[in-house]
């Protein structure tokens, strides 16, 4: 009987699709014959879509090879190359192919176009004179067949070891889909693992670092879990409740992500999660997701079964007043954790509840706190300082505080305590710090920074240096007066380099960054790579440098136009 009501409310959400014979919360359904596997190798993988990492959501599937660089990259199916991006940090080389089906496919961290495209972005470096460059290319340009070899695998950018990152992108909205979803499967039997279960004492209040905290630990295998120790829970008013879970799958031992999370109460489903598909600029709610002050403390990734009311990411499917259960009888409830991986392998979890109606709650006493509204933009200003957070970036209510602390040696400004660290910015905000009088004619040297040591950049505006920041925290006025870096490691005046591939120098700045390296070979502009993991820039020598003298000369510019230079004359 219980069951048949349960069914028939998913049922006209429509939400149940089957994949891979197996229900799993869906909102759509995806077409499974067009794309094929990217990589030869059988299908194995080191990252789920929509796996916790810190800040974002991970946009696709992180194909695994062996360890190793180099195997070729297919398109996966038919279509037009249309963007290519060199990049320092991120996916390093990055291909896009648009389909005629609506998708475009995505393509990380490789390490060699083919040659013909490899050709395209050279062109595109020389003309713009910039290592990094990122752009599109027309349908008719460079048309792909499905099975292609486009490029070889690799581990460039921002990766932590050799594998190829996949994506399958709505091509009008641009949102990220879950490959698996389009019939690319990875052998899985094995269901998810959950942990700690964590009950939040909500009252009626915004979640926060002081939202009070129950945590609970779980044991058990082979989808049935239970709590360590048999309790019952105490709750009272507004509850939400969150959890550990990943998941494993046949091809590998990494912990990758869980595809979904439905959360029951007395059989009925109030919450689900499920990782489907979303857009980029929504990627940072993950911090609306997870209990983000936890995981600033512990790097513990706790997933909340409730939803902040300014979290607008589309991984919700289903939620009955946000997730946030309202305990007013005083009936035992049963709660009950369902917990999937996208094979349909499923891990399952009962609690007991113990409700008791609410207390009457006493009016918090005022203290010295502003509050902020989540669903508008809210500013904070005193005669040294000035906070607007645009509406959009803020997933609660906050009381906002702030307060003054001692100036910093080296510092040209009091340190301004800018609420705290535990609450998130979906995006960033405006922060204005007043520069006390010593900075003089310095304004145009001057930066923000935090006082874990991260510069926020700056500008000078209306007696104010003026920074978009992205965490609030405690925040200060220093100068970068200091050029870059430059450490030439093969290179000095008169070296023979007859028989050297590259010259390789490394470059860094000591507080604003880099901004931006210019290369010249006897007065003409050369390709520089900057490698992210090592910091070197190099030059591989072309069939440009002749036998003979030539002058290699190296300008580096940090965001506060701070300029380094490096020449030496060198026999090819
Ligand atoms: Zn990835």
């Amino acid at each position: 009987m219980k069951k048949g009501f349960i069914a028939a409310v998913i049922t006209c959400l429509g939400l149940y699709a089957n994949c891979f014979g197996q229900d799993i919360v869906q909102t759509k359904q995806y077409p499974k014959s067009f794309f094929r596997y990217p990589l030869d190798l059988p299908p194995s993988t080191a990252g789920s879509f929509g796996e916790l990492r810190p800040n974002h959501f991970h946009s696709g599937l992180d194909f695994k090879t062996n360890g190793r660089t180099g195997y070729p990259v297919h398109a996966a199916y038919d279509g037009y190359i249309s963007r290519l991006r060199v990049q320092f940090g991120g996916f390093g080389n990055a291909i896009y192919i648009t389909h005629p089906n609506g998708y475009t496919t995505v393509y990380g961290h490789i390490e060699r176009f083919s040659a013909e495209l490899e050709q395209i972005v050279r062109n595109e470096q020389y003309q713009q004179q910039s290592f990094e460059v990122d752009f599109n290319l027309l349908p008719f340009q460079a048309r792909v067949c499905k099975d292609d070899v486009i490029a070889w695998s690799g581990n460039a950018g921002a990766s932590a070891g050799p594998h190829l990152h996949f994506e399958i992108r709505d091509t009008e909205t641009e949102q990220t889909i879950n490959p698996q979803l389009f019939g690319l499967t990875i052998p899985d039997r094995v269901p998810p693992t959950l942990g700690t279960i964590c009950i939040y004492h909500l009252a009626g209040g915004p979640f926060s670092e002081k939202t009070p905290r129950q945590f609970m630990a779980v044991t058990g295998s082979a989808g049935h879990y239970r709590l360590t120790k048999p309790q019952v829970i105490y709750a009272s008013g507004q509850t939400g409740f969150g959890i550990v879970a990943t998941d494993v799958n046949s091809t590998s031992s990494n912990h990758n992500g869980i595809y979904s999370i439905e959360l029951k109460l007395d059989g009925t489903t109030v919450y689900a999660f499920a990782a489907e598909r979303f857009a980029f600029d929504q990627t940072h709610a993950i911090n609306a997701y997870i209990d983000y002050p936890v995981f600033l403390s512990s790097h513990r990734f706790i997933q909340k079964c409730f939803l902040l009311p300014g979290s607008k990411i589309s991984l919700y499917p289903l939620s009955v007043s946000r997730g946030v259960i309202n305990f007013n009888d005083d009936a035992v409830h049963e709660l009950e954790y369902v917990v999937k991986d996208i094979a349909g392998n499923t891990s399952s979890l009962k609690l007991k509840v113990k409700s008791s109606p609410a207390k009457t709650l006493l009016a918090p006493a005022s203290t010295n706190t502003t509050v902020f509204h989540y669903d508008r933009q809210n500013e904070f200003s005193n005669d040294q300082v000035k906070v607007v957070v645009p509406a959009g970036n803020l997933y609660d209510d906050l009381s906002f505080t702030y307060a003054t602390l001692p100036e910093k040696p080296g510092a040209f400004s009091a340190v301004h305590r800018i609420h705290n660290r535990f609450t998130p910015i979906n995006d960033s905000y405006e922060l204005w710090i007043k520069p006390d009088n010593r900075i003089g004619n310095y304004t145009d040297k001057a930066v923000i920074v935090n006082t874990e040591g991260v510069c926020q950049g700056g500008t000078y505006d209306e007696g104010y240096i003026k920074a978009s920041a992205r965490t609030f925290g405690d925040y200060y006025i220093k100068l970068d007066t200091v050029p870059p870096v430059i450490h030439p490691l093969n290179i000095k005046n008169g070296s023979n380099m007859a028989r050297l591939q590259r010259i390789t120098l490394k470059i860094g700045d000591n507080l604003s960054g880099v901004k931006s390296y210019a290369g010249k070979i006897d007065g003409k502009w050369v390709l520089m790579d900057w490698d992210y993991k090592t910091k070197l820039l190099s030059y591989k020598f072309d069939k440009n440098t002749t036998p003979g003298k030539h002058i290699f000369d190296l300008t580096v510019t940090d965001n506060k136009n701070n300029i380094s230079q490096f020449t030496a004359y060198f026999f090819k």
